[in-house]
């Protein structure tokens, strides 16, 4: 387990720490989530002509970039505001967030389990709720295509942040960067600059450049710190 004093700063080496419990859990979660995955696709696809739809092309594009802003607000969430201490979350959670912007590199020497593990866990829940709608009906199946596409995007999101970190990555991986599907190495480096403030979004960053032009999540910050008069990103300032 990941112990600390609270009045110390966590170490390199307990952020580093990944535990046997939470390897079994990631595991868990994959098995779980790559199920629930194509049962969806499979009650989607008994739908006949379900894909010759235009509306359900748009519903999974729209779940995609729904991805890409989920990666950001969570990504923004737990740099910001959490802490490796945590309750519940903290140990599986917020850990590695906080190992990222300390050692950027450790991602690429994580396994398949560490790297997607956690958010396999977090979709699972959306995927039996998927399940459950009716695509027989326009709207459900539209919904459906919608959290389908949604789960798949965060699924990948690890995978695609992991790649963007890859010195020399497979030939594959830069076709997909360089079409913009996956997320791009030079764009990413954008959010590895102190004070690790912009560019949250890591499924595609499609939506980066958007947010951060509207000043999206200074304005959440300024609200959350006049709610709550926490100061923003504490723990991640006293590390890096
Ligand atoms: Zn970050
Ligand atoms: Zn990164």
């Amino acid at each position: 387990m990941l112990t600390l004093a609270m009045s110390d700063p966590p170490s390199r080496d307990a952020l580093a720490q990944y535990t046997t419990g939470a390897r079994a859990l990631d595991t868990l979660g994959i098995v779980g989530f790559f199920a629930a995955a194509g049962a969806v696709l499979a009650r989607l696809g008994s739908v006949e002509g379900v894909f010759a739809e235009p509306l359900m092309w748009g519903a999974l594009l729209a779940g995609y970039i729904g991805a890409d802003f989920f990666s950001g607000t969570v990504h923004w969430f737990f740099d910001t505001w959490l802490s490796v201490r945590t309750p519940v979350l903290g140990t599986m959670f917020v850990r590695p967030f906080r190992e990222h912007h300390v050692d950027r590199t450790a991602i690429t020497r994580h396994g398949f389990v560490e790297v997607n593990g956690s958010n396999c866990l977090a979709t699972c829940p959306v995927l039996v709720a998927a399940l459950l709608l009716d695509p027989g009906s326009p709207g459900g199946r539209l919904l459906m295509a919608f959290l389908l596409a949604l789960c798949l995007g965060v699924f990948a999101t690890n995978q695609f942040h992991k790649w963007a970190h890859l010195s020399d990555p497979p030939r594959a991986v830069r076709w997909l960067q360089a079409a913009h599907l996956a997320l791009g190495a030079e764009h990413h480096a954008l959010h590895h600059a102190a004070p690790y403030d912009r560019h949250y979004c890591i499924t595609t960053g499609w939506l980066n450049r958007p947010l951060d032009r509207i000043g999206f999540f200074r304005a959440l910050e300024r609200g959350i710190s006049w709610l709550s008069g926490a100061s923003p990103r504490e723990e991640d300032t006293a590390l890096t």
